[in-house]
């Protein structure tokens, strides 16, 4: 067996697509939008937004302007691209052009957005934020109504086109959660009311996405758990499982240890060491410690130079999830996915 030169992040399509599919019919008749940010959670957006679309999904959320345009040549014309980050007029110039649905959370980005379209002769799809609690972005109750009527007035007058209606949970208690979608629907309706046609309401990410479904609207945003990372302390999810395993070579074995090819230099925490095991031909193992560009794990029987060993990953060869490894150490799965430096090879299929 041949030594891998660097560690590897082994990407199953066929899980992806499982974990989409699962998702789709819980949530069936409303529809996944796939979150893609942060280079989708460290899998790829641009491979994960191929894979998504072929798998049936019509929503892809990007966060940024910027990568909702690159998208635009990897998936066509007809799938839509969501990106909700508060963007200089260069990138909605940009968006605009592209197609791009566009996440309006301030009075300020809104003007910035008719302007530019009325600039361009362009019509901007735009989804309105409000803001139920979480005081990131959003509009206040108290300028919504505004809002509403300044994105009808435009729309009237041919720059932006009022397609959605949208906010984020903070998803930390149901009681809070509660009180936001209250909020939520208030809006909604006083959106309605005024006479906008709001066909997309979307309100939840993963973890509400997946437990209350009183509150989601007619598309949810879902990031984690269509790569099959669980919400830490959070509960197990019945047909989703982890997309991604990481996986290294046994470089060198020295007694009652064995010595792997991956190290805090890729991005694994060093504060790992001795909280969690990783998956051996032998099943789970130790993990002694994290170096520069290795690790020291409690050697199997008949351990080899050469034998792959996962460190995180679905569970086949012992290993634990993502997830389980950061409640080991006081973070969230996503951060140790999206931690690995781009030294770790992604390998998709
Ligand atoms: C990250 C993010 C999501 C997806 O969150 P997950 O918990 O990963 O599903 C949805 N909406 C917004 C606005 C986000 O920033």
């Amino acid at each position: 067996m041949g030594v891998l030169m660097r560690p590897e992040l082994r990407i199953d399509p066929d899980r992806l697509r499982a974990n989409i599919g699962e998702l789709q019919r819980r949530v069936h008749p409303a529809d996944v939008m796939i979150v893609v940010k942060d280079d989708a959670y460290g899998h790829g957006a641009r491979w994960v937004a191929r894979a998504a679309v072929a798998a049936g999904l019509e929503w892809i959320g990007t966060y940024d302007i910027r990568t909702a345009v690159a998208l635009r040549d990897t998936v066509g014309a007809a799938p839509r691209l969501f990106a909700w980050a508060t963007s200089g007029d260069d990138e909605i110039v940009e968006g605009v052009l592209s197609g791009i649905d566009l996440g309006v959370g301030t009075p300020e980005y809104l003007e910035r957005i008719i302007s530019v379209a009325r600039r361009l002769g362009a019509r901007a799809r735009i989804h309105l934020k409000i803001d139920t609690g979480l005081h990131r972005n959003g509009f206040a109750p108290d300028e919504w109504e505004q809002g509403v009527h300044e994105a009808l007035q435009a729309q009237e007058a041919g720059h932006v086109e009022l397609v959605g209606a949208w906010s984020h949970l903070a998803e930390a208690s149901d009681a809070e959660d509660d009180d936001a979608a209250e909020i939520f629907r208030a809006a909604v309706d006083a959106a309605r009311a005024a006479g906008a046609d709001i066909a997309h309401t979307h309100l939840t990410a993963s973890a509400a996405t997946w437990a209350r479904p009183e509150l989601r609207g007619d598309l949810v945003r879902v990031g984690a758990f269509c790569y099959g990372i669980r919400s830490a302390d959070g509960p197990e999810l019945p047909g989703i499982a982890p997309v991604a395993r990481l996986v290294a070579d046994t470089t060198a074995v020295d007694g009652d240890e064995a010595v792997i090819g991956v190290g805090s230099f890729d991005g694994l925490p060093s504060i790992l060491a001795g909280r969690i095991d990783v998956g051996t031909p032998d099943g789970p193992c130790r993990l002694l410690a994290v170096e520069a560009d290795s690790c020291r794990v409690r050697a199997w029987p008949g351990a080899r130079v050469g034998d792959e060993v996962v460190v995180f990953g679905p569970g086949d060869a012992g290993e634990s999830s993502a997830t389980t490894l950061a409640e080991a150490v006081g973070t969230v799965g996503e951060e140790i996915l999206t931690r690995l430096s781009p030294r770790v090879r992604r390998v998709h299929g």
